[in-house]
């Protein structure tokens, strides 16, 4: 991994070396090299990677028109939807994206595109869950799970995105009643991430949990976690009227991109065959390409119907979705 000024330092010092790309990345390092490594193995086109925590957007309006970026990749719609507000990437059309990507899971203005999937579901106590007691989200705000719900803030990205979907599958009323049961239920304050939950199961503190499915993976490969994971059962609860929620991770290119060519075939190879199995076997999310298997871990936890709800209708009712979270003291 490079650091943005060796990044700036290569494009200066060494212009003869066309053939390379730029790219910000929310994703971990670990999880990028094997795509970026297999990409210039088979392409010949080197990828510079600098790993941005935070303020992704802001960097990238700060930067400008000298910005060395030409690719962004990041998690949830949420954050592409900051980097989009940010007016700072240009639209892509490409026939190979349209072909591999869902049309709910890429942006109907071509500013962003999934490259995995990953599902929002229930951690269940395998102990104090029967099996079919888990069944709609719309469910969780019912009386029979009081006390018994544990979850991550209210408002981070991934409730919120969920709370969005809500709205969207019924309307903004239904999503703050639903809020609030889903509050009356919780079994202690929100706290933590998504693994903290499926211990506080494996704990006794509650029964069940909102979070990612890719969690269980990370926690299956952590001896210290084994013991928690091996305490839930994953269940994947769908809308009345729709599928189990799904958010994104995916990518964008920014309005300066130095390497536009270069950058769309980077972009048209991660959502292909290759790319999208080291996806799929390095960080338990789903490939968002037909026909590219899951690893056998996520295979393990079943199948289920995907919510088809576009993410970009989910993205537009954010705002509302943060309201409502904010209007029942969702987190206090
Ligand atoms: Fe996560």
């Amino acid at each position: 991994m490079l650091r943005l000024s060796t990044l700036a330092l290569l494009a200066c010092s060494v212009p003869a070396l066309a053939q390379e790309i730029n790219v910000y990345s929310h994703r971990q390092p670990e999880l990028i090299q094997p795509l970026v490594d297999a990409f210039t193995a088979e392409t010949g086109i080197a990828v510079n990677v600098a790993f941005v925590d935070k303020g992704m957007a802001e960097r990238l309006q700060a930067e400008g028109d000298r910005s060395p970026a030409d690719l962004v990749l990041t998690v949830d719609i949420a954050r592409l939807l900051q980097i989009v507000e940010a007016d700072v990437l240009q639209p892509v059309q490409s026939d190979v994206l349209e072909a591999n990507i869902p049309a709910e899971l890429r942006d109907p203005n071509d500013l962003w595109f999934g490259l995995t999937s990953r599902a929002r579901i229930v951690y269940a106590s395998k102990d104090r869950v029967a099996p079919g007691e888990v069944t709609t989200y719309e469910d969780l705000a019912s009386d029979k799970w009081k006390g018994r719900l544990c979850t991550r803030s209210g408002l981070h990205d991934y409730n919120v995105a969920l709370l969005g979907a809500m709205v969207v599958h019924h309307d903004e009323a239904y999503a703050t009643t639903w809020a609030e049961g889903l509050k009356a239920n919780l079994a202690r304050k929100p706290d933590g991430g998504d693994r903290d939950q499926v211990k506080a199961i494996a704990a006794g503190e509650c029964d069940i949990a909102l979070g990612n499915t890719y969690y269980m993976g990370q926690m299956l490969a952590d001896p210290e976690q084994v013991p928690a994971a091996e305490s839930v059962n994953i269940v994947f609860p769908t809308f009345e009227a729709g599928g189990t929620h799904l958010n994104i991770s995916g990518v964008a290119m920014t309005k300066s991109a130095p390497n536009r060519e270069n950058a769309l075939k980077f972009m048209e190879w991660l959502s292909g065959d290759t790319a999208q199995k080291i996806y799929a076997e390095t960080n338990y999310e789903f490939p968002v390409k037909a026909g590219v298997e899951r690893s056998e871990l996520v295979k393990s936890w079943g199948e289920f119907t995907p919510d088809t709800t576009p993410l970009a209708a989910i993205a537009a009712t954010r705002g509302a979705a943060v309201k409502i979270m904010e209007t029942v003291n969702f987190d206090g």
